[in-house]
C-alpha cells in the first residue's frame, strides 16, 4: 500500500513509497531480489518516489494469479462485467486529482492537461468498455456452425510512460471486458498510477487475480511476462525496437502478440487549406504533452509556394508555448518525462542541424530561466527533406518538422514514405478532397481539418508502428478468440 513519507495536504510535495505488489487481489511484498526503482519528478529531478522491481517469482506468482483467476471470471456474466468496469471508473473519478497530480509530476504534462487526458480519457474508455462489452455479440451463427467469441486468457499488459493511465486502462478495460484477465506491467519511469489503479480496481469490488500490477525493468520483468508459457496474450505499447524483440520473445511461445508502437505522422496541408487555422493546429497536434506522444503530427507537408507563409504562422504558434512548471497555471508546455528523454531529444535537434535542416525557432538548449527538470525548447524546422533523420525517425519531444511539396500525388506519397503508419492530418477547404487524400494515407488514423481524437474509434498501427487495435469493438476483439462449433 502506499505511505507516504511527507503528510501533507499539498500533493506535489508527496513523495510516493510504494513497496508491495498487487498479486492476487492482495498487497504482497517483493520476493526481495529485485530491489526498488526511484521514480524522478519530470520537472524538479527529485527523487519522488519508490517502487518494487519484481523478481521471477513474482512475475510467476502474478501470472498464476491471473491464471487461477480465469476461469470464474471467463464466466462471469458480462452485464456483470460491465458494472464492474463502471464501478471502476466512478472510483477514477472520485481520485482526479490524485491521479492528474501524480502523472505531472512523473512525466511533466501540465496539470490541466493532465486532468483531461491522464484521468479523463480513461475514464471515458472504461464508461464506453461497460456499454460496448454489454450488446457485443459474442455469439454469431454460420450455418451450420455456431461461431463463439471467448476471452483469450491471460494478458500480459506492458504499457510505456507517456499517458499511463490511458495506455494501462485501453488494455485493462477492454481485457476484463472480453472476460480475459491480466498482468499489468507500468514503465519505470511513470509507474506510480497503475498502483492507484489498482486500489481503485479493489475497491470497485474486481475479484481477487483478475488485475494483478508488477513493476520493474522492462528487460528483466516485462521480458519474463512475454516469454510466460502460462500468459496467453501479450499486449504491448512502447518503442518500435523493443516492440520487435517482445515480438521475437513471444513467438517461441506462439502466443498472440498486439503491438502499439511509434510513429512519424505526416499533417499534409493542402493547397485550399486555411493556413491560420491549420498550421497552429498542426503545432499544437505536434507539440501536445511536450511530443512525448505516439501519434504525434510530427512531419507537416505544406505546398511549396505557402512555405515562407507556413514558416511564420509556425513560428508564431510556436513562441505562444510556455514552458514551466507543469503546475503554474500559465504553462503550457512542460518537462520531458526523463534526462534519457531529454537528451535524445537535444541530439535528434543538433542532428537536424547538422543535416541542414533550418531553424525557424527553438534549438537545443535549454528555454531562458530553466536550467532545472527536462525541457525543451518549442522547436521547429523548416527545409526538411524526406531522407533527413528528422524526417524519419521519431523524437518524442516538441519538435516539428516542414517539409515542402510540389503536387498533391508528391504530398501524399511523401506521407507514406515512413517506416511507420500510426496517424496522419490532412487539411483542405473541401472535406470531400480531404477524404479522399485521407483514404490513400497507410496509416490506422487521420484526421480531417483539426478532428479530435475519438477514444470510441480503433486505435493502431499500420506497418512499423504495429499491428492490432485498442478501443472500440475492435479493440474488444483483440483480447477474444474465435471458436467455430460444428453441429
Ligand atoms: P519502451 O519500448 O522503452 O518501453 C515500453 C515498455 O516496455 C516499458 O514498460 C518497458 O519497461 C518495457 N520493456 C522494455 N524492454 C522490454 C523487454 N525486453 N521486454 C518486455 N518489455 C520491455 O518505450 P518507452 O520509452 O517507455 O515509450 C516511448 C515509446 O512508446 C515511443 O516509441 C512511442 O511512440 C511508443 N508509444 C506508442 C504508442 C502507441 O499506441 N502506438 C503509444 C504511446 C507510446
Amino acid at each position: 500500500m502506499v505511505t507516504t513519507t511527507t503528510a501533507t495536504t499539498d500533493t506535489t510535495a508527496t513523495f510516493h513509497e510504494r513497496d508491495h505488489l498487487y498479486l492476487g487481489g492482495r498487497w504482497e511484498d517483493a520476493d526481495g531480489r529485485g530491489g526498488v526503482s526511484e521514480v524522478v519528478e519530470a520537472a524538479t529531478e527529485q527523487v519522488m518516489g519508490r517502487v518494487p522491481q519484481a523478481g521471477s517469482s513474482d512475475v510467476d506468482r502474478a501470472v498464476a494469479a491471473a491464471r487461477a483467476a480465469f476461469p470464474a471470471w471467463s464466466q462471469t456474466p458480462v452485464g456483470e462485467r460491465a458494472e464492474l468496469l463502471s464501478a471502476m471508473g466512478a472510483g477514477l473519478a472520485t481520485r482526479t486529482d490524485e491521479i492528474a497530480t501524480l502523472v505531472s509530476r512523473e512525466v511533466g504534462t501540465p496539470k490541466n492537461l493532465s486532468v483531461l487526458i491522464h484521468a479523463g480519457l480513461p475514464m471515458l474508455t472504461l464508461a464506453h468498455a461497460a456499454e460496448l462489452v454489454a450488446s457485443y455479440p459474442f455469439e454469431a451463427e454460420a450455418f451450420p456452425s455456431l461461431v463463439v467469441r471467448e476471452p483469450v486468457g491471460v494478458v500480459a499488459a506492458i504499457i510505456p510512460w507517456n499517458y499511463p493511465v490511458h495506455q494501462a486502462v485501453a488494455k485493462v478495460a477492454w481485457a476484463l471486458a472480453a472476460g480475459s484477465t491480466v498482468v499489468l506491467k507500468p514503465s519505470e519511469v511513470a509507474p506510480l498510477s497503475a498502483f492507484v489503479l489498482a486500489e481503485i480496481a479493489e475497491g470497485a469490488g474486481l475479484p481477487a487475480g483478475v488485475l494483478n500490477v508488477v513493476t520493474g525493468p522492462g528487460r528483466v520483468v516485462g521480458d519474463a511476462l512475454v516469454a510466460h508459457t502460462a500468459v496467453d496474450m501479450v499486449s504491448f505499447t512502447g518503442s518500435t525496437n523493443v516492440g520487435r524483440r517482445v515480438g521475437a520473445v513471444a513467438a517461441r511461445s506462439v502466443k498472440r502478440v498486439a503491438l502499439e508502437l511509434g510513429g512519424k505522422s505526416a499533417n499534409v496541408i493542402l493547397d485550399d487549406a486555411p493556413l491560420d487555422q491549420a498550421v497552429p493546429d498542426g503545432v499544437a497536434k505536434c507539440f501536445l504533452n511536450a511530443g512525448q506522444t505516439c501519434s504525434a503530427l510530427t512531419r507537416m507537408l505544406v505546398p511549396r509556394a505557402a512555405l515562407a507563409e507556413v514558416e511564420a504562422l509556425a513560428a508564431e504558434a510556436a513562441a505562444t508555448y510556455v514552458p514551466g512548471d507543469p503546475f503554474a497555471p500559465e504553462t503550457t508546455l512542460g518537462p520531458l518525462a526523463s534526462l534519457a528523454q531529454r537528451d535524445r531529444v537535444r541530439a535528434a535537434i543538433r542532428r537536424a542541424v547538422d543535416e541542414g535542416a533550418t531553424l525557424v525557432t527553438g534549438g537545443p538548449s535549454a528555454p531562458e530561466g530553466l536550467s532545472r527538470g527536462y525541457f525543451v525548447r518549442p522547436t521547429v524546422f523548416s527545409g526538411v527533406t524526406p531522407e533527413m533523420a528528422i524526417a524519419r525517425k521519431e523524437v518524442f519531444g516538441p519538435v516539428l518538422a516542414i517539409l515542402a511539396y510540389d503536387s498533391e500525388d508528391e504530398a501524399v506519397d511523401m506521407a507514406n514514405d515512413s517506416d511507420y503508419g500510426l496517424s496522419g492530418g490532412v487539411w483542405s477547404g473541401d472535406p470531400e478532397r480531404a477524404l479522399a487524400v485521407a483514404r490513400r494515407l497507410r496509416t490506422g488514423q487521420v484526421e480531417i481539418n483539426g478532428a479530435m481524437f475519438n477514444p470510441r474509434a480503433p486505435f493502431g498501427g499500420y506497418k512499423q508502428s504495429g499491428n492490432g487495435r485498442e478501443l472500440g469493438a475492435a479493440g474488444l476483439e483483440e483480447f477474444l478468440e474465435t471458436k467455430a462449433i460444428q453441429r
